[in-house]
């Protein structure tokens, strides 16, 4: 799906989308998530896909891939490309279940963050965050990062999942989250 009122394909499985900044590891998380070397793409050129990808899984549900944003070295009217696609896209997709917002361990939530998180809320989507590449920090690092940004964004423990895409870390837990979404209701 490339644009608001284009193409989208249409689906009545429960479907779960994947938001985040330009390389937080969107792309490595979900090829993670469904076992897969390549299902998604891991970018080299940050900033690039502004699609939406869906991806049927097992017949079952469905993955939205939503395009990164906020990569900081395309021009400002570049940037804000995104803004109507994802909040279109959100607002308009009665089988959308819950969406998965991505985070990296290591920075404080941007604008952009802040302001996919606040949509969500107001749209009353069920929201998991999962804070990535925790393999780059020392446990303990990890530990007071998932902390200040829970304080940040008024989130408890229990509603953050730390995830590497390198260790495997936060995989199964996701897909129980996942496995719990498409099942409400
Ligand atoms: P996307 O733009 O959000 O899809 O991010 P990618 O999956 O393409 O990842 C961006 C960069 O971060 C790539 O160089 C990845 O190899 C790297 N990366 C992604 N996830 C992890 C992780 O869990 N740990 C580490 N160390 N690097 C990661």
């Amino acid at each position: 799906m490339a644009t608001v009122d284009g193409w989208r394909p249409t689906n009545e499985l429960p479907e779960v989308a994947f938001a985040g900044r330009s390389n937080v590891g969107k792309s490595s998380l979900l090829n993670k998530l469904v076992r897969r070397k390549a299902f998604a793409r891991v970018s080299n050129t940050p900033g690039r896909t502004r699609e939406i990808n869906f991806f049927k899984v097992n017949d079952l549900f469905v993955l939205a891939d939503l395009p990164g944003y906020g990569y900081a070295r395309i021009s400002k009217d570049r940037q804000a490309e995104w803004r109507p696609l994802i909040e279109g896209y959100l607002s308009h997709s009665p089988t959308l279940r819950g969406v998965v917002q991505l985070l990296d361990v290591r920075h404080d939530p941007t604008e952009d963050d802040r302001q996919m998180i606040d949509f969500l809320a107001e749209l009353e989507t069920p929201t998991v965050v999962v804070l990535t590449k925790i393999d780059k920090l020392k446990p303990a690092a990890v530990a007071e990062r998932v902390e200040k940004i829970g304080r940040t964004l008024r989130l408890d423990a229990d509603q953050m999942i730390p995830f590497s895409a390198v260790s495997g870390a936060g995989r199964d837990e996701l897909a129980e989250a996942l496995v719990s979404l498409v099942a409400e209701r």
